[in-house]
């Protein structure tokens, strides 16, 4: 395929966000240019749930659909490639890819998601978005009354501890070292009969990707049918932070109320600048962004 040099819109990451961007752009007739690597975050997991009409769903599937509908848009091109820098340039921004291709154009819209960190566990990576989750609202139905176990601590597995009560009786917090509540955090705990383990997690036995036991360092082993898991992470493109563009403390894009960065013209959606990590709302800040993308290009040329 003959790729044009120039686009009003380049949007980096073609995944839940991507898209939805792109339909709001290419149904405003942009010419826009989507670079995707094809490594989205939830690629492990075998169903989404929580997104209404597709729960259930493959996210692959839910993916290819949204792609079939935003190829529709004739304006809107694919490149499966990986934006390697960006530039600004006299009138946007220039990208240059891993394959050596250079576009310019005069909006960004990063929708580039996050990139888990996986502890140095065996077993963890096999078993994550399979039976070790990050998110109640996506997993916690489907362990429901199961034997669970939360790998975190402080206000993090507090909170964790908190929401996943609701979902079952049988919760076990797994530090991996002195375990740091308050006393009134501990009370509660107890109270709720929930377990803290402080020894260091040195193995997660599965069967593909379904947990069987955790094996300590001591060499004890607890049985869990799933584990919440709240992982470090890092952005998984770090063109924005070159373009100048601040991060919140937390480390995500920071965005205004509109998914505008903090440099003209650069704008963010998804998991990359969203808390809540969602396929809702990754689709949500996507098409806002979309459309606001456009009605800037309209303001400029109106
Ligand atoms: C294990 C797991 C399970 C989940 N389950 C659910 C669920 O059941 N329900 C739910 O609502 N949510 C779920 N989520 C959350 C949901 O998957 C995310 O919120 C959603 O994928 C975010 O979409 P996104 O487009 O922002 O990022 P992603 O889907 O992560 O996609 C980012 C895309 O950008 C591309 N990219 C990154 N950098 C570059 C670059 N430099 N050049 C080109 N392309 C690039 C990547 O390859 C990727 O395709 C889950 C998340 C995880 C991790």
């Amino acid at each position: 395929m003959n790729y044009s040099k120039n686009y009003e819109v380049i949007i980096i990451g073609g995944s839940y966000a991507g898209l939805s961007a792109a339909m709001a752009l290419g149904r405003s007739l942009r010419n826009v240019l989507i670079i995707d690597s094809g490594l989205p975050c939830n690629r492990q997991t075998p169903h989404a749930h929580n997104f209404i009409t597709q729960d259930g769903a493959k996210p692959a599937e839910i993916a290819a659909a949204a792609k079939e509908q935003v190829a529709k848009y004739n304006t809107v091109t694919f490149l499966n490639d990986l934006a390697l820098s960006g530039e600004k340039s006299e009138n946007g921004f220039s990208i240059t890819t891993h394959t050596g291709k250079e576009f310019i154009a005069r909006k960004l819209a990063f929708a580039t998601g996050i990139k888990d960190i996986m502890p140095n566990i065996k077993g963890f990576a096999e078993c994550w978005g399979i039976s070790i989750v990050h998110c109640p609202y996506c997993h916690g139905y489907e362990l429901r009354n199961k034997r669970t176990g939360i790998m975190a601590n402080g206000e993090r597995a507090f909170h964790l501890a908190s929401l996943v009560n609701n979902l079952t009786g049988d919760i076990t917090i797994l530090t991996s070292g002195k375990a740091d509540f308050k006393p009134q955090q501990i009370e509660k705990l107890n109270s709720h009969h929930i377990k803290i383990i402080e020894t260091e997690v040195a193995e997660i036995e599965h069967q593909n990707g379904s947990i069987k036991n955790v094996i300590f360092r001591n060499g004890n082993s607890e049985s869990f049918e799933g584990i919440y898991a709240s992982l470090p992470f890092t952005q998984h493109s770090d063109i924005p932070v070159s373009l100048d563009c601040e991060l919140t403390e937390h480390g995500y894009i920071k965005v205004d109320d509109f998914q505008k960065t903090t440099v003209a013209g650069v704008y963010a959606c998804g998991d990359n600048a969203a808390m809540m990590r969602s396929l809702a709302t990754a689709v949500y800040t996507g098409s806002l962004a979309g459309a606001m993308i456009n009605s800037e290009l309209t303001g400029e040329e109106f």
